[in-house]
């Protein structure tokens, strides 16, 4: 079951999809925690994305699917995964359909977490002293929500056409958000 968890930031994808990929078993790939793991490294991977990431702009694609790739490449990754933090843009989607579709596999769930503005900028402060992220700045939380909006939340109707998404209210305690995953989802 290959599942992919959605939404600005803030919205809590990293939380959820962590509970969700333990309850069903299934790796959590998140791209940002692969890149910011990298930027901790210096690799040169981190080296690349780091000045993108600490302005709240998208990683270049000729990055990310390289890295799709090789993560979705994965042995562990051949029978479902939760997939967090990506795709982000229609290029990326159409190359996660396409290594998906090669196998006879496909995303079988789109969940859309829905956070009110307000809120998510609430929880992005909020957090930032806490989890000390280079690009929890007022300036780089105010990019990335831009950039979700103009390349990201235009992928919602790409998988809409499909009848795979699942809009989820993201305001609430985990438990709940949770509880309505599994009801929505089915197991
Ligand atoms: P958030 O959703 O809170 O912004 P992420 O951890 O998903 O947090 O992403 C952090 C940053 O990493 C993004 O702002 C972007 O610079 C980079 N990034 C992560 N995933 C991708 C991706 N799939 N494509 C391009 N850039 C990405």
């Amino acid at each position: 079951m290959f599942i992919l968890i959605l939404g600005p930031p803030g919205s809590g994808k990293g939380t959820q999809g962590q509970l969700l990929a333990q309850r069903l078993g299934v790796p959590k790939i998140a791209t940002g925690e692969i890149l910011r793991e990298a930027v901790r490294t210096g690799s040169r991977l981190g080296r690349e994305a780091q000045r993108y990431m600490d302005k709240g702009a998208l990683v270049p694609d000729t990055v990310i699917l390289d890295l799709i790739k090789a993560e979705l490449g994965k042995p562990g990754a051949q029978e479902g995964a939760l997939l967090d933090g990506f795709p982000r843009t229609q290029a990326q989607a159409e190359l996660v359909d396409k290594l998906l579709g090669e196998r006879g596999q496909r995303l079988n769930h789109v969940l859309l977490l829905d956070v009110p503005e307000d809120e998510l900028v609430r929880r992005l402060r909020g957090r930032a002293g806490i989890e000390g992220r280079s690009d929890d700045t007022p300036e780089a939380i105010g990019a990335r929500l831009r950039t979700y909006q103009r390349d990201t939340a235009p992928l919602v109707a790409h998988y809409a056409q499909r009848g795979v998404v699942h809009r989820v209210p993201g305001t609430g305690s985990v438990e709940d958000i949770a509880e309505e995953i599994k009801r929505l989802i089915g197991r």
